[in-house]
């Protein structure tokens, strides 16, 4: 425990500096908000290179928590659904119904071009859509995989923080 403590200190912080705030990406959106939003992740058939960036943008480095976005295990807590992954047959009833699970108002978010347009995936045989031809999308982060910095820039958009 000593030595855990002790590695602690000499770590220090990582956390990057943080960038001027932007400007709220739905300014209605982010009023209801009030600074902070919960967010229900759904991989609807990405190939997990997105998921590895989102697991970036939450980590110590880039520490997307602090500007007031944080990760929830059910819809039913959430503010927004961050999708990934262009939708796969297997994921669209999924999709929908957690969608539906998801208190208004609510904030659909497609995270990468798989999400956004399907990306590499368009026209594959078990692909449904894009997230956009499923459940009605708000904000789209562009990038395959996105950034972890433009990850955390578009949630800070809502946040306003
Ligand atoms: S956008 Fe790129 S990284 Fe993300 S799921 Fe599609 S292929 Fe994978």
């Amino acid at each position: 425990m000593r030595d855990l403590f002790r590695k602690i200190r000499k770590t220090g912080r990582v956390a990057q500096d943080a960038p001027r705030a932007p400007e709220p990406v739905l300014p209605e959106r982010a009023r209801d908000l009030g600074g902070s939003v919960q967010i229900r992740h759904v991989d609807a058939g990405s190939c997990n290179g997105c998921e590895v960036e989102i697991a970036s943008a939450f980590g110590p480095v880039y520490d997307a928590e602090r500007y007031g976005a944080r990760q929830v295990a059910s819809p039913r807590h959430a503010d927004a659904l961050l999708v990934t992954g262009p939708v796969t047959r297997n994921m669209e009833m999924a999709l929908r119904r957690t969608y539906e699970a998801v208190p208004e108002p609510k904030v659909v978010i497609a995270l990468g071009d798989c999400a956004r347009n399907c990306g590499v995936f368009a026209e594959a045989y078990g692909v449904v859509g894009a997230v956009g031809d499923v459940v009605p999308v708000d904000l789209e982060i562009p990038g395959c995989p996105p950034e972890p910095e433009a990850i955390v820039a578009a949630l800070r958009g809502l946040t306003g923080r």
